[in-house]
């Protein structure tokens, strides 16, 4: 059976990972978070002192870009961020990542050492990866491609929950105002926009459950990867 690539794109916060995650879980695929190596590679930015009030050093981030290393490694949860040797899974979700990973992502020498990674780790098929232009720069002829979206209020609340799962500190109108200003940059960025590629399933996932989603993702998988 020939091993189909799934392109999962779409707003912040909208479950992209967590149905991402399941499906590849199910089917025996791998899954590729490339929001959590463009946090990764915003987290090493601030590290390394290249951001300042918001501003990020773009001459010396593009000077440090060849020792920015990052890998994935199997965890009790899933795949986990490794950046240059550390598990930074915990790190890469707080705000302050959150609040610089847009900027940092629209900086074309960063998206084309990113997107080169990514294409790489999907060379053979056999993968699910999630982000916000896998359908439209990273494998623009994926066999299942998903546009997915939610109400801007659920999302909020999901991530704030999520959030307070975890025992961390959350504020739901500063999460609000991060996924919209997030989703802001995103979409008007000039390499690589968010946007729904052409060939790409709709799914707003606004009213309904995990399940209903994740039956909704298996039925699409099993229709393109010929298992149906
Ligand atoms: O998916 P997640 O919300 O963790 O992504 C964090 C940020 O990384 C996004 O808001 C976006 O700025 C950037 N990103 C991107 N391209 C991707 C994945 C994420 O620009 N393929």
């Amino acid at each position: 059976m020939k091993k189909i690539v799934v392109a999962i794109d779409g707003h912040s916060a909208c479950g992209k990972s967590t149905m991402a995650r399941a499906l590849a879980h199910a089917v025996g695929y791998t899954y590729v978070d490339t929001g959590a190596m463009y946090r990764a590679a915003t987290l090493f930015a601030i590290e390394r002192g290249f951001v300042a009030d918001g501003v990020i050093d773009q001459t010396a981030l593009r000077a440090a870009l060849p020792q920015l290393n990052i890998a994935f490694r199997a965890g009790a949860e899933g795949p986990q961020t490794w950046l240059n040797g550390r598990c930074v899974e915990a790190e890469i979700r707080s705000m302050a990542v959150a609040a610089m990973v847009s900027p940092v992502a629209a900086l074309p020498f960063v998206r084309e050492k990113l997107v080169a990674l990514q294409q790489e780790m999907g060379r053979e098929g056999g993968i699910v990866m999630d982000g916000r232009d896998i359908g439209t720069t990273v494998f623009p002829r994926a066999e299942l491609k998903v546009f997915v979206t939610a109400s801007a209020q659920v999302r909020a609340r999901r991530r704030y929950d999520e959030l307070v799962a975890k025992g961390a500190q959350a504020n739901l109108e500063e999460i609000e105002r991060n996924l919209a200003e997030r989703d802001r940059i995103d979409s008007t960025r000039a390499v690589s926009p968010l946007r729904r590629a052409d060939d790409a399933l709709l799914l707003d996932n606004s009213a309904m459950t995990r399940d209903e989603q994740m039956a909704w993702l298996a039925a699409r998988f099993a229709e393109r990867a010929g298992t149906a």
